[in-house]
């Protein structure tokens, strides 16, 4: 069932239980004060027949009745019986009906002095009437015809509102169901038109106030994001295979070198030793691409454990020094931490040794000393390993760039390199919920610090 009907039919059930409740209490207290009524006229009726009866001595039993008849006020289906005290019926109001009701009532009127009951459709009051030391059981009976009436009328009033009354909530329960739900309707439309084509399209925001708005600047946020994920993946493709494409070019013209004509033991050799490098070269960049591409899809299924973070670096700084002994790299604390927790963090030891070797082996490369610093600092929170070196440092807007994939500084073409290690850092620390921020001076050295949380 769509939403704008079932707010609908919901909000018509609510109002039409409502109507209903309401209507069916009107009827009754109607009917209760209809009752009440008639019953007090026919307790007035009852009692003035019996001061009649006993106290003008005028009137005798014939008078009565012809005046009972012919009142104006006369009820319908009227009668009325007065008793003496041994129960024996002085006076009817009339001769042919009788009033049906069991011997017991009289009892029960003597004693109560005033009881309201039925006799068949009619309604029965009995009263005790004493004047003048005597003790007269007065019943009167009859139909109220004008009441009921008047509650058959407004019966069939209160079915008729009733019916309209609903109608009338449908019917605005499906236009306001509608009118509320009209920007969603829009919202979709807008949706559908969106592909991986035109994800910089945005929907309609309005003033951003309701919460359609809301949905349509978070829905905006979303397409940003993917839009920004489609255009990484775009440019991660566009300079993979750009990168791949000069190592590759270097092989053919090496290849076409050799074969161009007959060379000496020695110059073959070397020109092997060249395609060697090259293919070493090329085995270089497809690994790393390929770490970055899975470090880009997902690591998040990757076990974390406790890690000791002055363990990682001394194994990091160690590896790096055994490949390239020509690098110097310092080993520092910035304070001494509290408790051992304090350079624990939760982490995958393989990945974030990676993060360190790529960051000393860039301090040492773009340094002319080859010397990095390492200094471990914590505070209540993190635990901080900082990478500083005194080399070629980067302009601010080189540091802006310095993560974005393949980005090399003109500065650093001269030196070794494809550009994918910051990325492949700045990945690894986030699946870490860590973070990586550079400090860095042109030509005074830069100061690269990663962020994590201890346990
Ligand atoms: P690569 O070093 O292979 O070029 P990276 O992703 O590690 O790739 O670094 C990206 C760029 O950031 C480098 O090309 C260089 O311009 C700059 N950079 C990184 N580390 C340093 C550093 N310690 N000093 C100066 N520039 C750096």
């Amino acid at each position: 069932m769509k939403i704008r009907n079932r707010i609908a039919l919901q909000f018509s059930l609510i109002v039409a239980s409502i109507l209903l409740v309401f209507s069916f209490i009107i009827y009754l207290t109607s009917a209760a004060y209809a009752r009440e009524d008639f019953y007090d006229r026919l307790k007035s009726k009852a009692r003035t027949t019996a001061r009649f009866l006993v106290m003008v001595s005028e009137v005798d039993q014939k008078l009565l009745k012809i005046i009972d008849r012919n009142t104006l006020t006369a009820l319908y289906d009227e009668k009325v019986l007065v008793f003496d005290e041994k129960n024996r019926l002085i006076y009817a109001s009339v001769d042919d009906q009788v009033i049906h009701y069991q011997k017991q009532l009289l009892d029960e009127v003597r004693q109560q002095k005033d009881v309201e009951t039925w006799s068949d459709q009619n309604q029965l009051v009995g009263i005790l009437f004493e004047e003048s030391g005597r003790k007269l059981v007065v019943l009167a009976s009859a139909y109220d015809l004008f009441g009921r009436n008047k509650q058959l009328n407004l019966g069939i009033t209160l079915v008729w509102g009733l019916i309209f009354g609903i109608g009338i909530t449908v019917g605005l329960g499906i236009f306001f169901a509608g009118q509320s739900l009209q920007p969603i309707d829009q919202i979709n439309r807008q949706i559908s038109t969106i592909t991986a084509r035109n994800l910089q399209q945005r929907l309609d925001e309005g003033d951003r106030k309701d919460e359609i708005d809301q949905l349509a600047v978070n829905f905006n946020v979303v397409l940003g994001r993917l839009e920004q994920a489609f255009e990484q993946q775009r440019s991660f493709v566009s300079h993979a295979s750009h990168e791949l494409r000069t190592p590759l070019a270097a092989l053919k013209s090496e290849i076409q070198l050799g074969l161009l004509r007959r060379f000496s033991p020695e110059e073959y050799q070397e020109i092997l030793n060249n395609l060697l490098s090259d293919t070493d070269r090329l085995i270089n960049l497809t690994n790393s691409l390929l770490f970055l591409a899975r470090t880009l899809e997902n690591l998040t299924q990757m076990p974390l454990v406790p890690v000791r973070m002055e363990e990682v670096v001394l194994m990091a700084k160690d590896e790096l020094i055994s490949a390239k002994p020509e690098y110097r790299i310092e080993f520092d604390y910035e304070n001494l931490p509290d408790s051992e927790n304090e350079t624990m963090v939760s982490g995958n030891e393989e990945l974030l040794k990676r993060v360190l070797q790529n960051l000393l082996d860039n301090a040492c490369k773009y340094s002319t000393d080859r010397t990095a610093r390492i200094r471990i600092g914590t505070d209540r929170k993190f635990c901080r390993v900082s990478i500083e070196d005194r080399g070629i440092g980067m302009a601010p807007e080189e540091m802006e760039r310095a993560f974005e994939p393949f980005y090399r500084s003109p500065k650093a073409v001269g030196f070794e390199g494809f550009g994918i290690g910051l990325p492949i850092c700045q990945r690894i620390v986030e699946l870490h919920q860590g973070r990586i921020t550079v400090e860095s001076r042109l030509h005074e050295g830069s100061r690269f610090t990663v962020w994590l949380a201890h346990l």
